[in-house]
């Protein structure tokens, strides 16, 4: 096997630990990246962290960065990003693009998937066979154990065997609805309610709707957790831009009247005491939306603990706490 640059080899730990919708199609999304950035020692790698040789379109603003770049093909806009994170984002966001349109129905299998992808992807007819060639030293390098000194291996809490850890992932919807928290630290989570049941309505408004809101997360009632924003970048889900910048968002599906359910409050409760630890958020920073401004939200999610929709942010807030102390955090 070549060389990995240690550039690839800190994006591979990073996509080790990163929540996609397909899991399965890792090992192959890795090989087209180490084919494209020639084990990541491509200067767009390098200096941009663009693995994929990925041209600027605007579908790409909310993840990079235009630059004007000489490849082998000429001069041409491509994408910068900050980070291999936004590279992993951009690039799954850059597949939702109309040419790439019918991508999901090959999503089962690595093989289908970057035949349909590939040739789409680059001119080269060979360049599926290529990705394929790559495909075993991909898989091997996503199941090595960690690499010393990469950043995943930095670890504060080492030793912490009872840290909860993150609940799974259900569906990765990104939206551009977001922006940088400049800086500021997670030190509230913001609990919201829908006002609807309909998930897919929720989600479809935080990626196209006006005026733009998101929030991070979104729990069905049947307890699946939607993930829209990274904890690390800035949802619009409090209505306060300073709230925003220093908080996770928090949506639960349900109508006014509803409670949250057993399953619902089961993936929740496991989300908040996450991201309680993962942040040290303390439990007096965990608060009803109406805490923030003047809404009915968080509903009657709490009801059986005293919340209300038209409760004060005293009464939601006991209605919450009633409900995390049952929940044991
Ligand atoms: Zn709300």
């Amino acid at each position: 096997m070549p060389n990995p640059s240690t550039k690839l080899l800190e994006l591979i730990e990073i996509y080790k630990g990163r929540k996609t919708e397909f899991p399965n199609l890792k090992g192959v999304t890795l090989a087209s990246w180490i084919l494209e950035s020639g084990w990541g020692g491509s200067e767009l790698a390098n200096k941009h962290n663009n693995f994929a040789g990925m041209k600027y379109r605007k579908a790409m603003e909310p993840f990079a960065t235009k630059i004007s770049y000489a490849a082998h093909d000429g001069v041409d806009d491509y994408c910068a990003f900050a980070s291999p994170e936004k590279f992993i984002d951009g690039y799954w966001a850059f597949l939702e693009r109309a040419p790439y349109k019918g991508w999901r129905s090959k999503a089962g299998d690595a093989e289908d998937f970057i035949e349909f992808v590939g040739p789409i992807w680059a001119q080269d007819g060979a360049y599926s066979e290529k990705v394929l060639n790559l495909l075993s030293q991909a898989e091997a390098l996503l199941q090595s154990s960690s690499i010393p000194g990469a950043p995943d291996d930095v670890c504060g809490e080492c030793g912490d065997d009872d840290a909860p850890g993150k609940p799974k992932v259900d569906r990765w919807e990104p939206t551009s609805h977001q922006s940088s928290r400049n800086g500021t630290d997670i030190d509230h989570i913001v609990v919201h309610y829908t006002t609807s049941r309909n998930i897919e309505g929720t989600i479809s408004h935080f990626k196209h709707g006006t005026p733009r809101t998101s929030a991070h997360y979104i729990i069905g009632r049947d307890g699946a957790l939607v993930q829209m924003v990274n904890d690390s970048d800035r949802a619009w889900h409090a209505g306060s831009s300073a709230m925003n910048a220093r908080s996770i968002g928090i949506e639960h599906v349900a109508a006014p009247g509803d409670k949250i359910t057993t399953a619902q409050g089961a993936t929740s409760a496991a989300l908040i005491a996450w991201l309680m630890h993962e942040y040290e958020v303390p439990r007096s920073q965990v608060i009803p939306h109406v805490c923030v401004k003047a809404t009915s939200c968080c509903g009657d999610l709490f009801a059986d603990f005293g919340g209300k929709a038209g409760g004060s942010c005293d009464v939601q807030t006991n209605g919450l706490r009633g409900w995390m102390a049952s929940m044991g955090i």
